[in-house]
């Protein structure tokens, strides 16, 4: 038997008595029917939820991290929930702000902040700016030299720890192009020029080892290499950022935000770390709560070799895939429960061989061409990491909720598409 497992469908997943699924109340093939496909279903309870886990975990001051999923809907949402939120662009920074999110809420990131950047964020006034490096500490200064302002700032410490993820999301060893290294010295001489400086306000130290990382261990082991440091510095604040994975497939298991708060906070107490201690979970809250709905429009049975089953989205709603190799279930939204007996290849409709979103899927028999088909755990990293190649809109995305859906970010036209093209 391959029958989805139920842990990866959203909490507020039902399956009515035909078979067919609902989330948040709504029948999920209404939902495509009214709104279109490709299109992403929030279950918003479920966001909720874990926005509330993260501040029961860590206090107030842990931050939802938007670059796993952002729209002003979502933004509101985690502000309304308790959390602050880690912006790491311009504009990032713009839509939380466009969602009347407080600017002291907001934690600025980034290892190359512009000038641009850097000046909106202090003029209007974000709680916290995470220095990546010397060049950003100049740039502070002469923004300083020229309007007097001085924003709280944490500096960002490469603890020299190889969390073991995707290379590419690996951020806490020392070839990293983020952050202070502990080990060569940076981070003290960073600590040293911010005391020094008049332009900026040293509250705390940052720490960020990767994302997609599935052993609450690699926290432990970063609090370790890092808390000597702490002590020395006699800072109030330490952010231990974000990055705690979550299961994608059969088989796969994730420490819950609970568990990861319980692991850092013991290992802080171990450690002698009396600064305040927070987060930045984006995933954990995020990726979960989602579920991509698809429409099938090709079925191709390539004889000896195998099925290729081509939707209507592909790797610009989801790059995840293509980028990391990374692995999906897929199911009928018409037939939850079904024996996923057949495996086909999942691909989208774009001009390239590498536009799989799952390799080998599991399919229920019959599937058929105009079928729904859907990948759970699509919450995070997918729409926002996304694009328009072959000029295709990007996906619709709603919220469903105790029987209502509300649509939150349209799909995008052929207007959308023309509306920066000025030729
Ligand atoms: C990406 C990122 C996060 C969030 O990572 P997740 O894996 O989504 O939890 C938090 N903090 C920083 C600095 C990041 O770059």
């Amino acid at each position: 038997m391959s029958v989805l497992p139920r842990h990866l469908l959203p909490d507020s997943a039902e399956v009515a008595p035909d078979g067919s699924l609902r989330i948040g109340g709504c029948d999920v093939a209404a939902l495509a029917e009214e709104y279109g496909t490709p299109l992403f279903v929030y279950d918003e309870d479920q966001l909720r939820d874990r926005c509330r886990e993260a501040v029961a975990a860590f206090g107030d001051g842990v931050a939802y991290a938007t670059k796993a999923f952002l729209c002003r809907a979502m933004a509101r949402l985690a502000h309304e929930e308790g959390m602050h939120l880690d912006v790491a662009s311009g504009g990032e920074l713009a839509i939380a702000l466009a969602a009347g999110v407080p600017a002291d809420r907001l934690v600025l990131h980034g290892n190359n902040k512009s000038d641009d950047e850097l000046l909106r964020a202090r003029e209007v006034g974000v709680g916290r700016i995470v220095v990546d490096s010397f060049d950003e500490l100049d740039r502070l200064d002469r923004l300083h030299a020229a309007d007097g302002r001085v924003p709280k700032v944490l500096l960002r410490i490469t603890p020299g720890v190889e969390a073991h993820t995707h290379e590419f999301v690996m951020t806490g060893q020392d070839d990293s192009k983020f952050g202070f290294g502990l080990k060569v010295g940076d981070a003290a001489r960073a600590v040293e020029r911010c005391r020094a400086s008049a332009s900026v306000e040293l509250v705390g130290l940052h720490a960020h080892i990767g994302s997609q990382v599935f052993v609450a261990g690699f926290y432990e082991q970063a609090i370790e290499a890092l808390a000597p440091f702490v002590a020395e510095s006699g800072l109030a604040e330490l952010s231990i950022g974000g990055g705690i994975g979550v299961a994608y497939v059969e088989g796969e298991e994730a420490p819950s935000i609970t568990e990861w708060g319980a692991v850092v906070r013991d290992a802080c107490a171990a450690a002698g770390i009396t600064a305040r201690v927070s987060a930045e979970p984006g995933r954990a809250i995020a990726a979960a709560a989602a579920i991509t709905v698809y429409r099938v429009g090709t079925v191709k049975e390539v004889p000896g070799i195998r099925t290729f089953v081509a939707c209507d989205g592909g790797f610009i709603d989801n790059p995840r895939p293509a980028l990391y190799g990374s692995g999906y279930e897929t199911f009928l939204p018409r037939s939850v429960d079904a024996d996923r007996t057949e495996t086909v290849r999942l691909v989208g409709k774009h001009c390239e061989s590498g536009d799989v979103l799952v390799a080998e899927a599991r399919v229920p028999p019959g599937l058929r061409v105009g079928d729904l088909i859907a990948t759970p755990v699509t919450g995070a990293y997918g729409r926002t990491m996304g694009s328009n190649y072959n000029s295709l809109g990007r996906p619709a995305v709603v919220f469903a909720s105790g029987g209502d859906a509300r649509l939150v970010i349209r799909r995008e036209t052929d207007e959308d598409l023309l509306a920066t093209d000025v030729g």
